[in-house]
């Protein structure tokens, strides 16, 4: 287990899945979100695979981190760029990570897409799959459980999260200009989000 290899499936997950992030913008935004987040881990991957063999999970968050923002265009890119390197700032000289770091960095992610984007919960973003996935964490955390047992329950709230946005509608972003128009669709940030921590538990676990 390799914080490389978890960025690559991570990665990869979301370029599988291009397409259908992208139709889900076409519904709701511009249809470009699968396209911007294929062509930023595109972009990502070389440079992980590139980087020490020393586990240092806050140099590699801080390379997807820079890497998303300077090869993503759109909302998501700077959003997920900032949480990348917020969670790097949390695990800082780790080489494992433990129940009560995952949660630190989950949740500096969240507080820098929140600085960056000024969303919160309920406005139909990927805040409304993160923030139920960190909730989950710490309900975790409180019965015992451990990293990876958490990230599942975090899944599976971040799950629950991705269909609330259904039936929400935007506030914030693109699709808010469509206003009511949005409720029925499923937020693409929230399903990118949902997709990359599927494709850590799957890994981890
Ligand atoms: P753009 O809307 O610029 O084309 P993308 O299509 O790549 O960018 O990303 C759209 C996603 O970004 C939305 O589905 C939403 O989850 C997320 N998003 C947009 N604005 C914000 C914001 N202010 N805070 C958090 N997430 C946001
Ligand atoms: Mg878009
Ligand atoms: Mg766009």
């Amino acid at each position: 287990m390799t914080v490389k290899d978890a960025i690559k499936e991570v990665g990869q997950a979301v370029i599988k899945d291009k397409v259908f992030l992208t139709d889900l913008d076409q519904a709701i935004g511009d249809g470009d979100h699968g396209i911007n987040m294929a062509r930023g881990f595109e972009s990502v991957l070389p440079k992980i695979a590139a980087l020490a063999d020393d586990n240092d999970v806050a140099a590699a968050l801080k390379a997807v981190g820079m890497g998303l923002i300077s090869s993503v265009g759109g909302a998501a890119g700077p959003l997920y760029g900032t949480a990348f390197l917020r969670a790097a700032g949390a695990c800082k000289g780790k080489t494992a990570i433990d129940a009560a770091t995952a949660k630190a960095m989950l949740d500096a992610a969240i507080k820098g897409i929140q600085d960056r984007g000024k969303a919160q919960q309920g406005e139909k973003t990927m805040l409304d799959a993160l923030i139920p996935a960190s909730d989950a964490f710490a309900d975790g955390i409180k019965a015992g459980k451990n990293a990876v047992e958490c990230l599942g329950d975090a899944v599976q709230a971040a799950e629950k999260g991705v269909e609330y946005t259904k039936k929400i509608s935007a506030t914030k972003g693109r699709a808010s200009y469509l206003g009511e128009r949005s409720i029925g669709h499923q937020d693409p940030g929230a399903t990118s989000s949902t997709i990359m921590l599927t494709a850590l538990y799957k890994y981890l676990k």
